[in-house]
């Protein structure tokens, strides 16, 4: 081991490391006593199951996606009959697969049986929950889906089902604490990394505010450049007229906009670059330019297009945050469809409620979930539309297949053409310009936070630096959940990362990070969290050998839903905006005989509401199919 990695720490037992391609990494010491990993995880149906536990290599583990990528090399498989036979299968257990078999249940009555398919070792999809402990106290952080965004201004069905599964969403307003990081005297900052800046340099505080401004390591024109565009006071396109505006702005990417708009030098640009990578997973270089005024992004002044607005139910928070993310709404559905999964009735005790994944496919339960199980094969009986199907699955490398009445396909929408190969061609076609962006979150759980409040920070964006966002968690306390308060109590970091190659069109930037998140093991994580933190946070006091007690990789190679144009290469930020005629993620998502189609990718938009929608619309669809 080289020294420096050894001064990073890379040496120090963490817990539930990594387990990469099911290998488990010998570990030292433990710091923590529940050590498990995905290699010794074993079935569902055994005691002790437990994936929220398991650190290391996360989001999507290893044996989670090699079985998927099986049709697309050209592999076929024949599944043993296992009897089965079920009115539904779902295949795809994230919150639109979870929501589909709840509506389900809504039309056909409760003792429907239904079985949910999903490759992961758990459910939720990208609604995960990641739990550690530490000196005896657990703490539980998300792994994706964060937040419901503006649960005032859903549509009814989504509203409702959150309603019916329990949650209060204006219980939000006493459950953050919203001035806790304030209180602490702590702000946002942002880290400038020598790999881009020539020298690291930590601004705390609002870089629009002189004294903090005149330190950044630019130039006294990249600062110049950074102070005017942030503060917003004028748009860059007074010649032209306003059809013109938009035209420009639909085909123009954000960073060009800045540069030959605004005139923003490069050195500014750097700074700005990662701004858009957290809400849209790309850069201002790929990111249209339209997209980032309708985002708020700075640089468009008053600029008024006169085509959109937000309207925002006031009565309810803007967001609703669990200290899980949505893996709570995955885990209410769970609770609510297989009552004996977990223990408790409300929002409240789903938080620190452990579940029991016995429980989870029990055949005297109507609702079943079979984890680490891939689709393969989705198919009407002698190929006939009105017949039942056949669905065919892997696991534990075991191809077995069920009888289903009806299905609904709650998965990644480019992969249905290779299960369903018998649909019409043309909706085929449709359902293969469905892209999902990679993303990855990091949680990475520390000893305290003590450097955090001797900098003054609680949350940092990083341009330029392997983690772009790093954030101390949300201060939410529900049911018997309590957030840390106090620096000197262990806290999760929220670290955001998202892959690519920038310069490239959104599309090719998305494949490119899909690529080096499956090529990248942990350790390359885990040296470079190890190695911003410490030079991000190291005069604060922080240590990485120290304070670091355990990291979990949430990498989700297959995250945001989008679809896509061929003809432009353009991707749908904005679906809505988009021509009826090339909606393409709608009319590919038509029933197919009692196949149905739900998921995110159904309306280009990754969102919980449209995850549940669109499982409305599914489900609708079959019942008029009966
Ligand atoms: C890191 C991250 C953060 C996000 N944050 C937010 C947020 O804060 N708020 C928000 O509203 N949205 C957020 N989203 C968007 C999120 O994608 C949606 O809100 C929603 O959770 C997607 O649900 P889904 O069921 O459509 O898809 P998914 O969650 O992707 O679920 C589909 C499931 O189907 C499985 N599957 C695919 N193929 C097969 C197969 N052949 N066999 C079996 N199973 C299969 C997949 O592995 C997956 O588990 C986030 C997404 C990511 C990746």
């Amino acid at each position: 081991m080289k020294a420096s990695d050894r001064q990073l720490g890379m040496s120090a037992a963490i817990s539930r490391r990594d387990f990469l391609n099911g290998v488990s990494v010998a570990v030292g010491a433990a710091v923590l006593p529940s050590t498990s990993g995905a290699a010794d995880i074993g079935e569902q149906d055994l005691a002790g199951y437990y994936p929220p536990r398991l650190s290391g290599m996360r989001g999507s583990h290893a044996g989670s996606f090699e079985v998927a990528h099986g049709p697309r090399d050209g592999a076929s498989w024949d599944g043993e009959d296992t009897g089965e036979k079920y009115d539904l299968v779902v295949v795809g257990g994230g919150i639109s697969g979870l929501s589909a078999a709840y509506f389900y249940r809504q039309a056909m009555g409760d003792a429907a049986r239904i079985l949910i398919l999903d490759n992961h070792d758990d459910f939720g999809g990208h609604a995960k929950r990641n739990e550690f402990e530490i000196d005896g106290r657990q703490m539980i952080g998300y792994g994706g889906t964060m937040l419901l965004e503006a649960p005032g201004s859903y549509p009814n069905v989504a509203k409702r089902l959150i309603r019916e599964i329990g949650i209060d969403t204006q219980r939000f307003y006493t459950a953050f604490d919203s001035d806790l990081y304030a209180s602490l005297g702590l702000s946002r900052g942002i880290f400038f990394d020598k790999a881009i800046f020539g020298s690291d340099y930590l601004a705390t505080g609002d870089v629009t505010d002189p004294d903090v401004l005149q330190h950044i390591p630019l130039s006294e024109e990249g600062k110049a450049d950074l102070a005017r565009l942030l503060a917003d006071e004028r748009h860059y396109l007074g010649d032209l007229a306003r059809s013109a505006q938009i035209d420009y702005l639909v085909s123009t990417d954000y960073r060009t906009y800045l540069r030959d708009r605004a005139g923003i030098g490069e050195e500014a640009l750097k700074v700005l670059e990662s701004l858009p990578r957290s809400v849209w997973a790309i850069g201002i270089d790929a990111l249209p330019a339209r997209t980032a005024w309708s985002s708020g992004y700075p640089g468009f002044g008053d600029l008024e297009l006169g085509i959109f607005a937000y309207s925002r139910d006031e009565t309810e928070p803007n967001i609703f945050h669990f200290p899980d993310g949505n893996a709570s709404v995955a885990r209410l559905l769970v609770r609510n469809m297989i009552p004996g999964a977990a223990p408790g009735d409300d929002m409240e005790d789903i938080v620190t409620a452990r579940f029991d994944y016995r429980r989870l496919d029990d055949p005297r339960s109507a609702v079943g979930i079979r984890l680490n199980s891939t689709a393969v094969r989705v198919r009407h009986v002698d190929d006939k539309p009105g017949n039942p199907v056949r669905v065919t699955y892997v696991r534990d490398g075991k191809a077995s297949s069920v009888m289903a009445g009806q299905v609904v396909m709650a998965c990644y929408h480019a992969m249905i053409p290779r299960l369903c190969p018998e649909m019409p061609q043309a909706q085929r076609e449709l359902l293969s310009r469905s892209l999902r962006a990679p993303l990855v979150y990091t949680n990475v759980l520390i000893r305290n936070w003590t450097s955090f409040a001797n900098l003054g920070l609680h949350r940092v964006s990083c341009p330029g630096s392997y983690h772009h966002r790093v954030m101390l968690d949300y201060p939410v306390s529900l049911g018997d959940y309590q957030c840390p308060k106090q620096p000197d109590e262990p806290i999760i970091l929220h670290l955001e990362r998202v892959p690519g190659r920038p310069g490239r069109s959104a599309r090719e930037q998305f494949a490119a990070g899909q690529r080096e998140l499956l090529a990248t093991p942990f350790e390359v994580f885990e040296r470079n969290v190890r190695d911003q933190l410490g030079r991000m946070l190291g005069d604060g006091g922080f240590d990485p050998a120290r304070d670091i007690a355990a990291i979990t990789v949430n990498r989700w190679p297959h995250g945001y839903a989008y679809g896509y144009d061929p003809g432009t290469d353009r991707v749908a930020f904005e679906p809505g905006q988009w021509p009826q005629e090339k909606r393409h993620w709608q009319q590919g998502s038509q029933r197919f005989g009692n196949i149905s189609i739900a998921a995110t990718d159904a309306a280009s938009n990754a969102m919980t509401e449209s995850a549940i929608e669109e499982a409305y619309r599914a489900v609708d669809e079959l019942s008029q199919a009966k």
